[in-house]
């Protein structure tokens, strides 16, 4: 029987992705067995017996799919759904329903506060796993294509619209919180001469590992790094002052400068060097926008590049 499942519905349960995580939500604990039944051999199964701790269970675990049961003693199963879709953590976790019974009205309700599907008791274990496997199957190649949107194709680091996003959320935290945010912009120097004496292939060699180095220079998890465009990348460094700001732009020149790729035509150096705009603001004191302080990033990036390239401009705006 097991076999003939995985047969049926190969592509949730393939052995070489990871085992999916099935929360059961149910008060009655005969019916979070039969489930568990069902699904334990292919899945990792969590269970909660009601409606708080299917919450808690919900953000802590982060799930591909729960099963929740409309009648609980407590917070209902509708109440739980409605949660879940309101916190951002757990809205694109899919919701599947377990109804005693067919009932048009429920079943409107339930899709109505953003339940994925509808499974009937008494539980069919084929009807039951096909309808999780395609919720499953769904959410893995959403979270695909999120992933995808957010990745520059040719380094594998953020792109420019991750980063629109995370400065925008960075900002934010740091004017709530008055904290440090610092910025840095990068460029290659004299990239169009490099393209030009070793071809655009071995370009984007370089760019490539250009952006490695920036981004193992970088420490906290909530450092970030971007392709900003075509040889240009940006630093997003959150309650980051000053010191540790030029800190890690001293960091990033010294992985870029062991990186050692020849660069014939550049000028300054036997090797393909950067230049660096440094900005530390705290949101709302002098500056009060991120335009701004890209801006502010830009303009130690040019006076860098005027004063000789292969060096770090740095500018506190607070
Ligand atoms: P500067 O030191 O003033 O920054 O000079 P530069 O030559 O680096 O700057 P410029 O803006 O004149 O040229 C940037 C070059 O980067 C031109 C463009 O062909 C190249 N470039 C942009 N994107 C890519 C890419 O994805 N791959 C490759 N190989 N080259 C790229
Ligand atoms: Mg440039
Ligand atoms: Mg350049």
């Amino acid at each position: 029987m097991k076999t003939s499942l995985n047969i049926l519905f190969p592509d949730a349960f393939r052995a070489d992705s990871p085992r999916p995580r099935i929360l059961l939500v149910d008060d009655q604990m005969i019916n979070i067995l039969t489930l568990n039944e069902v699904f334990k051999e292919d899945c990792d199964v969590f269970m909660a017996t009601n409606g708080e701790h299917a919450l808690e269970q919900a953000a802590s675990l982060l799930p591909d799919v729960i099963l929740l049961d409309i009648v609980m003693d407590g917070m209902d199963g509708y109440t739980v759904c409605e949660k879940l879709k309101s916190n951002p953590l757990t809205s694109g976790i899919p919701v599947i329903f377990i109804t005693a019974h067919f009932d048009e009205v429920d079943e409107v309700r339930g899709f109505e506060l953003g339940a994925a599907d509808f499974i009937h008791k008494p539980i069919n274990a084929v009807i039951t796993k096909a309808r999780v496997s395609n919720q499953i199957a769904l959410k893995r190649q959403t979270d695909l294509l999120h992933s995808i949107a957010l990745i520059d194709g040719l380094t594998g680091i953020a792109n420019r619209r991750q980063f629109n996003q995370a400065i925008q959320v960075h900002w934010q935290q740091a004017n709530r919180e008055k904290s440090d945010l610092s910025l840095i912009m990068i460029d290659v120097d004299y990239f169009k001469r490099y393209n030009d004496h070793y071809g655009h292939p071995e370009g984007d060699e370089c760019l490539r590992r250009v952006a490695h180095a920036i981004k193992t220079s970088l420490q906290r998890p909530y450092d970030l790094v971007a392709r900003y465009g075509g040889e240009e990348f940006a630093c997003v460094l959150p309650k980051t002052a000053p010191d540790g700001a030029a800190f890690i732009a001293s960091q990033i020149q010294t992985s870029v400068h062991g990186l050692a790729i020849p660069h014939a035509e550049s000028g300054v150096s036997p090797h393909v060097t950067i230049s660096m705009g440094v900005v530390t603001t705290i949101p709302g004191s002098v500056i009060d926008n991120t335009a701004d302080l890209i801006e502010a990033a830009d303009k130690q990036l040019y006076q860098a590049k005027k004063d000789g390239r292969a060096r770090a401009c740095f500018i506190e705006l607070k």
